[in-house]
């Protein structure tokens, strides 16, 4: 068994000033200690300069990828069309991805993470995520370029998906984007097992001209789609955004992961919030400044008290698998956000989006959700400093 304190535990659900956590070999919480910061020494105990908070939850990745790093230019400045553009052209299957996989597997362990909501178009990544000590929630992700490709798709999709059942992976298939995913194969998608809630992601509202296209089929989004082979005409874009297209066919039982929302305005979180309890809103800050040079309104998401959480989205968008210095995005663009807000977006909010809070999110016992220690800490602002490091302890 041991003991550990800090100068502050974030516990994914409230503050404790030097709180004690007693925990078991296997990293399961014993118990919880409030000290109202009167701790006592105590030759058992491990006590940290630092805050310490539960395992992170990434909430967006897509670790097929890895291979990707620097291979997408981010000074095109032609936003997310460019990016589709490159991304398409420039994929490719190195002969040692699996140990790209691999190592940004560790990587995401070194920090902190613990599970990972991760979008698998092909069945890369699946030999990794079997024997990895994340817990890995993989959407089977699909898109095509018309209806008469869209049942080949669905097949594709649905064959990775039942080898990720058969090795007890947790997974479901889910659609790209709005604009990516033709009328046939969108219904197929919202259509299928859908007797039981399940984990829905969509991309939405990542660039401006999603928007425009979904109304008009115009725009720079719209001209690189027709260049790549999309018939836009079975695409019907039912909705006056990206968003609301993605709601029309969506089942509001199932847990909702909206993924950048770097466009999403007011009216916007409204519509979905009326239209489900089970939404997330998950940022993927230095990807949005990497691709589109810019941030979502997060102030707004944060004061209007929706589940927010936090997703490191690839290498061909970072140039790191890291949800601290996503936090440190957030904190150095917006000092307004309170800190233990962000901390619960990088951890109950994730852990509740994938279902996992029975285990991970937030520090109580009976979890086991991982814990771990944040050090140069800035106390008097409470927030990272940019050289703030991390260190799992358990
Ligand atoms: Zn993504």
């Amino acid at each position: 068994m041991r003991k550990i304190s800090a100068e502050y535990i974030f516990t994914g659900k409230s503050v404790l000033k030097k709180g004690i956590i007693e925990l078991d070999n296997n990293g399961k919480i014993i118990s919880v200690n409030d000290t109202e910061g009167k701790l006592k020494e105590s030759a058992s105990l491990e006590f940290y300069n630092g805050i310490i908070t539960p395992g992170f939850i990434n909430a967006h990745c897509h670790i097929e990828l890895s291979h990707m790093k620097g291979m997408i230019s981010n000074d095109t400045g032609r936003g997310l069309p460019g990016f589709i553009d490159e991304i398409i052209s420039k994929r490719n299957f190195p002969e040692d991805l699996q140990k790209q996989i691999s190592k940004a597997d560790k990587e995401m362990q070194l920090n902190g993470i613990v599970a990972v909501g991760d979008i698998s178009n092909t069945d890369d990544s699946f030999r990794v995520k079997k024997t990895s000590s994340l817990h890995y929630h993989t959407f089977v992700e699909a898109f095509t370029v018309s209806n008469k490709e869209a049942e080949t798709t669905f097949k594709q999709a649905r064959v990775n998906y039942r080898k990720l059942q058969t090795e007890n992976l947790p997974a479901t298939i889910v659609p790209h984007a709005a604009y990516s995913v033709p009328d046939k194969l969108y219904e197929m998608i919202s259509n299928f097992e859908n007797n039981k809630p399940k984990i829905i992601s969509v991309h939405n509202q990542e660039t401006p001209g999603e928007d425009e296209l979904i109304k008009e089929k115009k725009g720079e989004l719209a001209k690189v789609l027709k260049d790549k082979g999309f018939l836009l005409d079975d695409f019907s874009y039912a909705g006056n955004t990206a968003l609301e297209v993605n709601l029309n066919y969506l089942n509001k039982n199932d847990n909702i992961l909206l993924i950048h929302n770097t466009f999403t305005k007011k009216e916007d979180i409204k519509t979905a919030e009326n239209f489900s309890d089970n939404i997330y809103w998950v940022f993927c800050p230095l990807s949005n400044l990497y691709i589109e040079k810019t941030l979502p309104d997060l102030p707004l998401f944060f004061s209007e008290g929706v589940k927010t959480c936090i997703g490191t989205d690839s290498y061909a968008s970072n140039t790191e698998l890291s949800v601290l210095s996503e936090i440190k995005a957030i904190s150095r663009n917006f000092p307004e956000i309170n800190f233990s807000d962000i901390i619960k977006s990088a951890t109950l909010n994730g852990a509740k989006a994938l279902k996992i809070d029975d285990i991970y999110g937030s520090i109580e016992p009976g979890k086991t959700p991982g814990i771990n220690l944040i050090t140069n800490f800035d106390f008097e602002n409470m927030r990272p400093k940019p050289e703030s490091k991390i260190k799992v302890l358990a």
